[in-house]
Parts: C-alpha cells; structure tokens; sequence
C-alpha cells in the first residue's frame, strides 16, 4: 500500500496532509447525540478520515451511536460510536469525550480519538538494514499517535542515512530536502523544524528536537518517505529493471542449446 502511494506526486501528499489538519480544525464543530439517539454534527457536516483499513481518504457515517437514555443514566465520561467507512464499509471506532448532558443532548467534545489509526507501510527492500530498522520503529510510532517520538527515531534514521552516505551524501540529502521544500511549497517555518529535526547542529551539546503537532510530523513523514525513495528505492528499483533488461539481452544474443533425443523408435 505504502509502495503505491509513492507515485503520487509529493507535493499533492504534502497538501493533503495540511488539508487534513483544517479538516481536523473544520471537525471542531459541537457534535451531540440527540432524545432519538442519532449523531448530529453541525448542519450536515460529515466526517472525513483516512481509513484504517482501506487508507482511502473518506467520509464515514455513523452506524452504531449508544442509546440516549442509557447515556443519561450512566453520564459516562467517554462515549463510542461505531462508524463505517463510506469507501469500504469497514467498521471504524471513535472515542469521544462527553461535554455536557443536557435534557435534550448529550454533547460531545469536537476532537476524538481514533481507536485504530491507519498503519503507514514503507518498502523497506531497497534500504540498508540498519535504516530500513530505524524507519519501520518511526513509522510505528507515527500510527500510534506519538509523533515526537517519531521525530526522534526519523533523526536516528537520518543518522544511519548520514553513515551509509558519507560527507558528500549528507550535502546531496540537503539539496533534496530544499528541493521538496519548492516543490511542495512548503511553508518556512514547517521547513526549519523538519530541516531541524533531520539535521540538527552536530555540535550542539543537546540535540534539542523541536516539538511536532500532529500536521507537521505527517508532513515529516511524506519528507522522510521522498528522501528515502529518492536515495535508494529508485537507484534499486532501476538497477533491477537493468539487471533483468541485461539478462534477457544475454539470453537472445546466446540461446540455450536445444539438446535433441534420439529417436526411441
Ligand atoms: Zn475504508
């Protein structure tokens, strides 16, 4: 899922990401279950996520909200709705917290919490191992929700980047970076914190790590994801497709002998 992903263009990953988080803001609407036990957004706003089953960027419906009077009985300081995926019809769960019961709602906090994220997947088979290690380690910690620790496991990883790569390497890896930053248009201040994290000051006796939200470690994640597709996915995958271009070349200028049985009868 994770390999596919890669062939669309960098710049409209990055733009999605930041659209998600005003879409995050746009969620901040009050939502409240009302006497008929239905959930009521703000007039007819939807909810959108990325799926943690299909990873489709998609509206859900809300299929199983608790009971009015069941909640007014207990006043319980969480409440769970089942939603379904209006792409695949999976059953996806969010956690919200309960602001107020009032007579006539039961109102909702506008942030929830997803009980399963969507498990982002890199190809690691072109990566050297140790890389390959550190990233997998970032990108759990991005699905879990705890993105300065995937800050801090993506600047061991541009570590390990860094000694596999050598002095001239690193230079070529901050080309890269700038050269995202314009073609996704990134904004200055996301670009100094991701630049920050990456790269830090090698003398500096504390790596001070800047603090991420949520939008910037996503926007991390798709800049860690081009770096190391564009250092060792496509160098790979091309020496591959050479390998076996070759191959079929050596087979058609040297066919293999065709060995004739003599004839039983
Ligand atoms: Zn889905």
């Amino acid at each position: 899922m994770g390999g596919q992903r890669q062939f669309a263009p960098l710049w409209v990953i990055i733009q999605r990401r930041q659209w998600l988080s005003d879409q995050e803001q746009r969620n901040a609407a009050m939502p409240h279950i009302d006497p008929e036990s239905r959930l009521i957004l703000e007039q007819g706003k939807r909810l959108v996520l990325v799926c943690p089953h299909c990873q489709a960027l998609a509206h859900i419906s809300a299929t199983a909200v608790p009971r009015f009077q069941e909640l007014q009985s207990y006043r319980p300081a969480q409440i769970g709705i089942v939603f379904r995926c209006d792409a695949c019809l999976a059953p996806i769960f969010l956690r919200f917290t309960a602001r107020a019961y009032a007579p006539t709602r039961v109102e909702l906090a506008p942030q929830f919490t997803e009980v399963e994220r969507a498990r982002e997947r890199f190809d690691g088979t072109y990566l050297p191992e140790e890389v390959e290690m550190l990233f997998k380690e970032a990108l759990t910690c991005f699905s879990g929700g705890a993105y300065n620790a995937f800050a801090s496991m993506c600047r061991r990883t541009a570590q390990a980047l860094f000694s596999d790569l050598g002095e001239a390497g690193k230079l070529k890896l901050f080309d890269a970076l700038n050269e995202v930053r314009e073609l996704a248009a990134l904004a200055p201040e996301a670009f100094a914190k991701i630049r920050s994290v990456l790269f830090g000051i090698a003398s500096d006796p504390r790596p001070g790590i800047p603090l991420l939200q949520s939008h910037e470690a996503g926007v991390l994640l798709e800049v860690m994801k081009d770096l190391l597709y564009q250092t060792y996915v496509r160098k790979g995958r091309l020496e591959q497709a050479m390998r076996v271009r070759r191959f079929f070349y050596e087979e058609a200028r040297n066919p293999p002998r065709v060995t004739t049985l003599p004839n039983a009868g």
